[in-house]
C-alpha cells in the first residue's frame, strides 16, 4: 500500500490494523526470497510515525518460507521473524535530523524514501530479506547425502568407503612444502 507522508496523522498509522490484517499473507509477493523457493509472511505489525519528514517505521514480522536442504535437498520449511526500527528520511535531505538522530541513537538503522510518501511492501520487503538465512539447511547435523552412492545418509547409512577431501590445513602444508 502506498502511504503519503502527508496524510499520516500526528498519531501515527497502524499500517495493518487500518488496511485489514487480511492482506498480509500476500505483502511479499513478488520478492525474490531466495535461497528459499516461496516465502509469506504469517503475521506482521507495521506503525508509521513522522518526525519532522522523517518517517519511522516500526514493527515486526513473522515469516515462513520453503526451501531445500542445501545438503540432502530434504524439503525445509522454516519460520523466521524479528522486530524492527528504521528511519526512513527524505532523499532529498543528506542526513536523518539531528532531533531523530537523538531520539534514536541506540538502534539507528537508516533508509531513504522519495520525499513524498512510501510503499509499505517495500518495508517489509527489506526487513525480510535482511533475515533470510544463507544456507538453507534442514538441520545443523544434517549428513548430506552420500557423494558415492547417492544415499540420504539421514535415513540411511551405506557402506561406501569416503572420499577422502584434504582439508585446508593440508593444502596449506602442501603448498609450503612445495615452495621450500
Ligand atoms: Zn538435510
Ligand atoms: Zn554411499
Amino acid at each position: 500500500m502506498y502511504i503519503r507522508v502527508s496524510e499520516i496523522p500526528g498519531g501515527g498509522i497502524n499500517v495493518f490494523a487500518s488496511r485489514g490484517r487480511a492482506s498480509i499473507p500476500r505483502v511479499l509477493e513478488g520478492m525474490d526470497p531466495s535461497p528459499l523457493r516461496e516465502c509469506r509472511l504469517v503475521d506482521a505489525e507495521l506503525l508509521l510515525t513522522v518526525e519532522d519528514r522523517d518517517v519511522v517505521a516500526e514493527g515486526s514480522f513473522e515469516a515462513v518460507g520453503e526451501g531445500v536442504c542445501d545438503r540432502c535437498s530434504e524439503p525445509v520449511t522454516l519460520r523466521f521473524g524479528k522486530a524492527f526500527h528504521t528511519i526512513l528520511t527524505p532523499k532529498d535531505r543528506d542526513r536523518v535530523s539531528a532531533a531523530s538522530v537523538e531520539l534514536h541513537e541506540d538502534d539507528l538503522d537508516v533508509g531513504y524514501y522519495d520525499g513524498t510518501g512510501l510503499e509499505t511492501n517495500d518495508i517489509l520487503w527489506e526487513q525480510v530479506a535482511l533475515d533470510l538465512p544463507v544456507n538453507v539447511v534442514c538441520s545443523e547435523a544434517c549428513s548430506g547425502l552420500c557423494p558415492v552412492c547417492g544415499k540420504n545418509r539421514n535415513r540411511e547409512a551405506c557402506s561406501c568407503t569416503p572420499v577422502e577431501t584434504p582439508g585446508p590445513f593440508e593444502i596449506l602444508k602442501n603448498l609450503k612444502g612445495k615452495k621450500e
